[in-house]
């Protein structure tokens, strides 16, 4: 008997010519499919001729279903998780599963492929070495404001998941907590027909969007620069703590000069951080 794993397999976010091979492979092989909704991905695996029986696991059954499952694995079954698109565990159930599987001893195996937000951060033109994926906001305004300014000072880009009930709302809500000139772009049904990836001020995104409905339908991921950051977050509370005793008796330029001399940094650095600079 074949070693039982659980496969965490990504389906595609709308092109279903993005299913891999691999993936394809192992979803024929294995011997039961975990789904968030079966009715869903039932369709997915009938366009490929898959017959696997399925098993329904979602935010509220998931525990439980944790449990049945690992009784699969022990029976020497393989079972694949798949959500409605994309990676599972990624604004999606899982986790609990897989955290389970996991503890129980049993092998937890990725098959990667689509992810919503990667597909959108690597086209976006944003800086992508230092991103914040916080996934969907909360659905009511004042707790969404409150996360949105909690955000505000983040240097990282940051990612977040929107449907089109709420685009309008929370696009007037990050122009509201991050100010209108921040640069953003919006990725709109990615993969599909009606692919579109948009960049602007946030006033301007918004402006867009208000004045276009077909804008307005569909799937997003919003994308938002992060905050710049100032030349003094980059160095050293130490060198911070001389450079600025050194600023209370000499002018910037020679407070500097100083600072660099006791602490082997550059002036033109520790210059830039006393007035202020973002990099
Ligand atoms: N697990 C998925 C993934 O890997 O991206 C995300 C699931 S989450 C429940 C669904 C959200 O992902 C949508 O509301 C939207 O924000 C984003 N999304 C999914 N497909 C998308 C697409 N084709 N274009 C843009 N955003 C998409």
């Amino acid at each position: 008997m074949s070693e039982a794993v659980l496969y965490i397999v990504a389906t595609p976010i709308g092109n279903l010519s993005d299913l891999s091979p691999r993936a394809l492979e192992v979803l024929g092989s294995v011997d039961r499919v975990a789904a968030e909704d079966t009715r869903h991905s039932g369709r997915l695996l009938a366009h490929f001729n898959i017959k696997a029986p399925m098993i329904s696991v979602h935010d509220h059954n998931e525990r439980q279903r944790a449990e049945l499952i690992i009784e699969h694995l022990r029976n020497g079954e393989s079972v694949a998780l798949v959500s409605d698109a994309g990676t599972p565990l990624i604004s999606d159930p899982g986790f609990v599963l897989v955290r389970a599987v996991r503890e129980a001893g049993f092998r937890v195996s990725p098959v990667p492929g689509c992810c919503a937000f990667i597909a959108a951060l690597c086209a976006s033109g944003l800086p992508s070495d230092r991103f914040l994926f916080e996934g969907f906001l909360p659905a009511k305004s004042g707790a969404r404001l409150q996360r949105l300014k909690a955000l505000a000072s983040e240097s990282p880009t940051l990612v977040f998941y929107e449907s089109t009930h709420r685009i309008l709302a929370s696009l007037a809500d990050m122009a509201e907590a991050f100010g209108g000139e921040r640069y953003a772009v919006v990725a709109r049904e990615l993969t599909k027909t009606f692919e579109t990836i948009q960049g602007g001020t946030l006033t301007e995104l918004l402006a867009w969007i208000e004045q276009d409905p077909m804008q307005q339908k569909g799937e997003f991921v919003v994308l938002v620069q992060g905050a710049p950051q100032s030349v003094a977050d980059n160095i050293d509370g130490e060198a911070l703590r001389i450079l600025h005793l050194l600023a209370e008796e000499l002018p910037p330029k020679k407070a500097a000069g100083l600072a660099a001399s006791i602490t082997g940094l550059k002036k033109n650095q520790l210059y830039q951080a006393l007035i202020g600079r973002s990099e």
